[in-house]
């Protein structure tokens, strides 16, 4: 399927854009589910100024979309329409660290990558990210965690773009992070993230952080497509728990499945479409919710709109 070009419909500003702009982009390359329709305008920013310039002059009823790593997201087959946004590069990756070992880096630096930086650096307190493969902007905004780690516990600061193409200096309070929630407005677009560091030793950081890895590889499809935690844990209980007593251990839809190693994570087999994927999900929450009168959540992000035809109502039977 293929969306209306919006390129020649936004207007001359958009020779002053320093980023690439590109229409009918396939982003399923993008997510590590490799799965969904085109973004109808795929807009990568320079830098920080590029991406408040197009923001400011881009019409106020196209909707824009982020994506990072596409880690924890799952784009319909139908695509997204208006803009995707995703941040890559140099600016939007630098690290710097000043004496007092606060650490600022830019929203597109992978988690790992940024682990094995500051752990090199002898900086503290970042091996968890070791394990997650997104980047500090989904972080921010997913309050990334693990390990009995969150984005959170060390950060001092954000920087973000809103959809007028203002730039906002937030503090934690203004983020209202909480487990996997984040309180900034949906359409801020985080551009840094500033954190407090502590004084480490790099061989203990290294240790650290191959425990982190070794776990990792024992517990979850981490070679599979996936999209990581499917659902958030209730109050109490754990997600991966309630799927697996709801007996859907390798259960199939088309080409998605429920994996065998770790039942909070839904996985593309090879030729799986959103469409799949999202219904064994629905199917998984009709299920729990039948036998037990829980509601699971998604934590995993849908974007975009299903192909035409196409509803997935929620909580489905088996
Ligand atoms: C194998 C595997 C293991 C995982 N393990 C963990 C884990 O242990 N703990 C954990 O917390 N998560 C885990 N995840 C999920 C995922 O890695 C995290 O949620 C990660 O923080 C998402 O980052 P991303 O860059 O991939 O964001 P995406 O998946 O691309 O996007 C997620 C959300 O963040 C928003 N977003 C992305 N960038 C920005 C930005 N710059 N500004 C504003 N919003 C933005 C998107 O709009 C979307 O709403 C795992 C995923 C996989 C595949």
């Amino acid at each position: 399927m293929a969306f209306d070009d919006l390129l020649p419909q936004l207007g001359d500003w958009t020779s002053e854009v320093r980023g690439r702009l590109q229409s009918n982009f396939e982003i399923a390359p993008y997510t590590w589910f490799r799965v969904g329709g085109p973004a109808q305008l795929f807009f990568n920013p320079k830098d920080e100024a590029d991406l408040a310039f197009f923001l400011e002059h881009l019409s106020e009823d196209i909707p824009v979309t982020v994506i990072g790593l596409g880690s924890n997201m799952l784009v319909r087959d139908g695509g997204v329409e208006g803009v995707v946004i995703r941040l890559s590069g140099k600016d939007f990756s630098d690290v710097t660290v000043d004496d007092d070992l606060i650490v600022t880096v830019g929203t597109a630096m992978p988690d790992m990558r940024f682990a094995t930086q500051m752990a090199k650096q002898g900086i503290a307190g970042f091996a968890f990210y070791k394990g997650i493969p997104g980047a500090i902007g989904g972080a921010l905004r997913m309050n990334a965690g693990a390990h009995g780690a969150e984005t959170k516990d060390r950060l001092i600061g954000a920087r973000a773009v809103d959809r007028q193409g203002r730039t906002h200096d937030l503090t934690p309070e203004d983020l209202g992070h909480a487990y996997r929630f984040c309180a900034a407005p949906a359409d801020y677009i985080f551009t840094k993230a500033i954190f407090r560091g502590e004084k480490g030793d790099p061989d203990a950081l290294k240790t650290e952080m191959d425990e982190v890895s070794a776990y990792r590889e024992e517990n979850q499809p981490t070679k599979d497509r996936t999209g990581g935690s499917t659902f958030k844990n209730p109050e109490g209980k754990s997600a991966w728990k309630l799927v697996d007593e709801a007996g859907f251990r390798g259960f199939k839809v088309g080409g998605a499945q429920v994996s065998e190693k770790h039942t909070n994570f839904l996985i593309n087999t090879g030729e799986a479409s959103a469409e799949d994927i999202e219904r064994l999900g629905e199917t998984v929450r009709g299920k729990v919710r039948a036998m037990t009168g829980i509601e699971l959540h998604w934590e995993i992000k849908r974007i975009g709109q299903f192909k035409d035809g196409v509803e997935i109502p929620p909580f489905l039977d088996v």
